[in-house]
């Protein structure tokens, strides 16, 4: 029996971000198409190759996407929406950037010449990788707008390269569609949809491809009839029209728990899982897929960037190895993993040896196949290096920290649990701070202006040293706060200069954390994080935010708070380590923070704002498992939150307007105030919280922070009337929708100079 190694998806955006660097050229002017499709044809091909000589027999194609491979998949289809101008025929440059990142012109300001804004962008599944939803109307007809699969698939082919084309499948693509205007079921739109797929098969096909990668991970989610019905027709159809073309019906990021029998009963020639997720699936998979149905096991982890323990993988899948032809491939599409580790520079060797990048990856896979086709000894060496690696890890030092476990140990329920209940703690806080009836604030930062970026890349590259840093970063924070005063703010804030992202400040400051210079990840387009990596037991060695908020306490009478990122936010921006659970690591950074609350508080901080800008991303994919996930993230919050008293008013923190199928898991923080995302969704995203009769504080954002327009005093007023139509008037707060860091000071002075004239507007007409 023979085993072959598959890769599922190879990362965009090369190993030097090459892609990010030709796309904002062409953005700017400086490169023309040409120039930008030669650059995006050297890094397939380049991927290509590299893929190859790692040993890779089905080799991507049509992973590659100059922004978006939902995107891609909607132009594939002709679903682009009348705003964007398409008449038809091929889809531009043009109109392509401008689905994904507005139309020139589109300033979000709604004036006469604004173009069509961007589509909407969302949360690839559980990952951070964001995507542009497909936008449907009612009556949608679809037509085959792009040949893209087909054409790359011969770009490769030219080379002399095979590969195996992936495309994004059709009820998948349907369900990450929104439907504009209308109850329209997306769904209801298979029919018209189908004759697309089958077009593009049919030319695969015909251009010789031998296997396809239908891509599907809504296998992964709760599946209602209606989506189950859909698969089993649109696979039908599929195979109807190109029979001699292998469908691998590729599913990700979780089980197919209860649509296994749906997935397993297609008319398909493979059927990849992701055995990183779900090992427990393995058996019954076997057991229950046809005999000559191929399968593709997802057995190196494409979402972390651990080492494997190939001995261990060995265990499990040898014995069936020796029963039928197997494929092994990473569990989803290595988009989710940085390049190539080999390119890193700012770990030592001990750190390096406990990972694997994309590159590391399908060289653990191309090692496994041989173990698994000529035997072990083989691969000796490789097997041992990797075994080697993983108990290193283990035993390392560095991991481990037994002040960290022994306080876990003495972990006892009251330490999630404030002394009073909210509405008690409330009235104590509201005696002691005095502030006027819809206290106004802001969410913490302030314009990270171009002289604030220079600042930090001169410090960075040593062009300046500490003193002078320091002296520019308290100017900055001298003028916020003198302006904040000036205004008529009630609540102030130091406005967070020093930091250069909302997790990477913090993981710097705590033990536990690696961060990378070339780990690079896409976020979406041409934008790409270095996610921290915590390897260890996680503990705060020393306060990390204490002299910012005093020296801007220095400067006022007016209260400033204190600013902290949340656990729960910290673990879910991160790679995380895979030794301990999930819930174990997000409840030692909560002590972490723990003890920075402490520290505030006993500085004199009468109001502490922790952050939990990531807590929904962090849900699972299936529902059934959402109450534990909040049940232990709300505790962790509980835990950061609860080691201060009754009179210290604890603030948490919210970007995103879905909230009320969480709303149970956001009241379970037990914060004093929340302030939340609403004024795009124009408040209506409060009715869970009215509903609820949510105990505590809320600052419902009235400021769309998103868009460069500064909103006019009117306009805030009438949001704030729609949230004192929900809420008790003395339970609301004023403030923006998120922290201001990316916007300009001119935009940013007069909406807030709106913002209090709002909330004055609002104390007279309830005086
Ligand atoms: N305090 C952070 C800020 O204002 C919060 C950022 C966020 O919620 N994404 O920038
Ligand atoms: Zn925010």
């Amino acid at each position: 029996m023979t085993v072959t190694v598959a890769n599922l998806g190879f990362p965009r955006i090369g190993p030097r971000r090459e892609l990010k660097t030709a796309l904002e050229a062409y953005w700017a002017g400086t490169i023309d198409a040409e120039t930008l499709r030669e650059r995006s044809e050297g890094l397939k091909a380049a991927a290509w190759t590299r893929q190859r000589a790692a040993g890779v027999s089905h080799i991507p194609s049509n992973d590659f996407s100059l922004y978006d491979h939902v995107l891609d998949t909607s132009v594939m289809v002709g679903a682009i929406p009348p705003a964007y101008g398409w008449a038809g025929g091929p889809v531009g440059l043009d109109t392509y950037f401008a689905m994904a990142r507005g139309a020139k012109g589109a300033c979000g300001c709604g004036g006469e010449n604004e173009g069509a804004p961007a589509l909407e962008m969302t949360k690839w599944f559980d990952t951070n990788y964001h995507y542009l939803a497909p936008e449907f109307e009612p009556g949608q007809r679809f037509s085959l707008a792009s040949t893209k699969p087909v054409d790359v698939y011969l770009e490769a082919r030219a080379l002399g390269i095979e590969t195996r084309p992936v495309l994004l499948g059709p009820v998948t693509y349907l369900k990450l569609g929104k439907v504009r205007s209308g109850a329209l079921d997306p769904l209801s739109l298979l029919d018209s949809l189908i004759p697309t797929y089958t077009e593009i098969l049919r030319r695969l096909e015909k251009a010789g491809a031998t296997w396809v990668q239908i891509d599907e991970p809504a296998l992964a989610l709760d599946l209602d009839e209606a989506a189950r019905t859909a698969f089993a027709r649109a696979y039908e159809e599929l195979k109807l029209a190109a029979p001699r073309l292998k469908i691998m019906l590729t599913s990700y990021f979780g089980g197919l728990g209860d649509n296994q029998a749906l997935a397993l009963s297609l008319p398909v020639s493979g059927v990849h899982i992701d055995l990183v997720r779900a090992p427990e699936e393995l058996e019954s998979v076997v057991r229950n897929a046809p005999g000559d149905l191929t399968l593709s096991l997802g057995v190196i982890d494409g979402r972390n960037v651990w080492r494997a323990d190939l001995a261990a993988i060995l265990d499990r899948i040898e014995p069936l190895a020796r029963a039928r032809d197997l494929i092994i491939a990473p569990s989803c599409s290595l988009l989710h993993t940085p390049v190539d580790l080999a390119l890193e520079t700012a770990l030592d060797d001990e750190a390096k040896g406990w990972l694997a990048f994309a590159v590391q990856k399908l060289e653990e896979l191309a090692t496994l196949a041989r173990a698994l086709n000529e035997g072990r000894d083989a691969v000796r060496a490789e097997i041992d290096a990797s075994s080697k690696a993983a108990a290193a890890r283990r035993a390392s030092p560095r991991v481990k920290n037994a002040a960290v476990a022994e306080r876990a140990a003495r972990f006892d329920p009251s330490h999630s649990r404030r002394a009073a209940p909210v509405a008690a703690r409330l009235e104590k806080q509201r005696a002691q701070l005095r502030l006027p009836a819809f206290p106004t604030t802001t969410i913490g930062s302030f314009p990270q202006t171009k002289e604030v970026r220079k600042a930090r890349a001169d410090r960075a590259k040593g062009a300046i040293d500490e003193t002078a840093y320091d002296g520019f970063l308290r100017k900055e924070t001298e003028a916020a706060i003198r302006w904040q005063e000036e205004i008529g703010l009630d609540v102030l804030v130091h406005g967070e200069f020093e930091r250069n992202d909302m997790v990477q400040y913090f993981g710097e400051q705590l033990s536990g954390f690696l961060f990378t210079r070339t780990g690079w990840v896409q976020s979406y387009g041409s934008r790409c994080v270095r996610p921290p990596i915590i390897f260890g037991d996680v503990s705060r060695p020393a306060p990390m935010t204490v002299g910012w908020r005093r020296y801007a306490q220095s400067l006022t009478d007016k209260p400033v708070k204190g600013m902290l990122t949340g656990p729960v936010t910290i673990l879910n921006w991160s790679f995380v380590r895979d030794d301990l659970p999930r819930a174990d690591v997000c409840r030692q950074i909560a002590f972490a923070i723990r003890d920075e609350v402490c520290d505030l508080e006993r500085d004199g901080a009468a109001i502490i704002q922790i952050d939990e800008a990531a807590l929904r991303e962090g849900l699972p994919l299936r529902r059934s498992q959402w109450a534990e996930y909040l049940g232990w993230a709300s505790e962790c919050f509980r835990i950061a939150a609860s080691g201060v008293a009754d009179e210290t008013q604890i603030h948490t923190h919210m970007c995103y307007s879905e909230f009320n199928d969480i709303a149970e898991g956001i009241i379970a923080l037990d914060a004093d105030v929340i302030s939340i995302e609403s004024a795009r969704s124009k408040m209506e995203l409060l009715e869970a919280f009215a509903a609820k009769s949510y105990p505590a504080d809320i600052g419902p954002g009235v400021y769309d922070i998103h868009a460069p327009r500064v909103p006019s005093a009117d306009e805030m007023t009438d949001l704030l009337k729609a949230a004192a139509a929900r809420f008790k008037p003395d339970q609301l707060w004023v403030n923006p929708d998120c922290g201001l860091k990316t916007r300009g000071w001119e935009e940013t002075r007069p909406a807030i100079a709106n913002m209090i004239e709002a909330a004055r507007r609002l104390r007279a007409e309830a005086s």
